[in-house]
Parts: structure tokens; sequence; C-alpha cells
């Protein structure tokens, strides 16, 4: 609390008690907000979602890297994934948020359950 406060010394020297209320904002405040605005304009780092999704991935059960495919049905809302290698495969419903990557993790966990 004590370093808001204004030292007497200044108050003193003030004549007739005039406050100065226009005073001018520092210039310094003006360009951070400004320069904080601009920043705002800035596009969006690009997502990664811009470049085709991996639909292969890695095989819970033969563990082969990236030998498993996600083959998604948009019409029928499925979706399956199938390992090239041990041929174990999974089929799961979908809806129009579901990516590759759903699809495998749906998998993944149910494998874990019948575990
Ligand atoms: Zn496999």
């Amino acid at each position: 609390m004590e370093e808001i406060s204004i030292p007497k010394k200044l108050l003193s020297m003030e004549p007739g008690g005039k406050r100065k209320l226009s005073r001018p904002k520092p210039r310094w405040k003006m360009e951070s907000q400004m320069g904080r605005r601009k920043s705002n304009r800035k596009p969006p780092p690009k997502r990664k979602a811009i470049v085709p999704l991996d639909t292969q991935f890695d095989c819970p059960f033969c563990n082969h890297e990236k030998s498993c495919e996600v083959t998604m049905d948009r019409v029928r809302s499925s979706a399956r994934i199938v390992c090239r290698i041990c041929l174990e495969d999974f089929q799961t419903v979908t809806n129009f948020l579901s990516e590759p990557i759903d699809i495998y993790n749906d998998w993944i966990d149910a494998c874990e359950k019948a575990n």
C-alpha cells in the first residue's frame, strides 16, 4: 500500500492545490497496446491438420510399425482398421469428427478391455 501514496513533498509543490487532470499518456503504454492489437491480427500458426492425416499405425498384436491401416467409411459412419501383417482387424462406428487416430485409439481401448 505504501508505494502508491504520493510523497508529501510533491503535493506541497503544487500551487493552490491545482490538479493537472490532463496528463499525457505515457508513450510506451500506447505502443505496447498497439503492438498487442497487431499481434492479434496475425494469422494463427498453420495446423498440422492441413497435411493428409496419418492412417497407418503400429499394431498392438504383432507390434509391427505402421502395419495397421484405417479405412474410413463416411457414408456408413463406420471405420475399419486392419493389420496387413497379422490380419487382426477392428471395426467401429464413427461420426463426422472421427479421425483415423480415433479409430486406432478405439481399437487399443477395446484390446485393453478384452484383456
Ligand atoms: Zn499386426
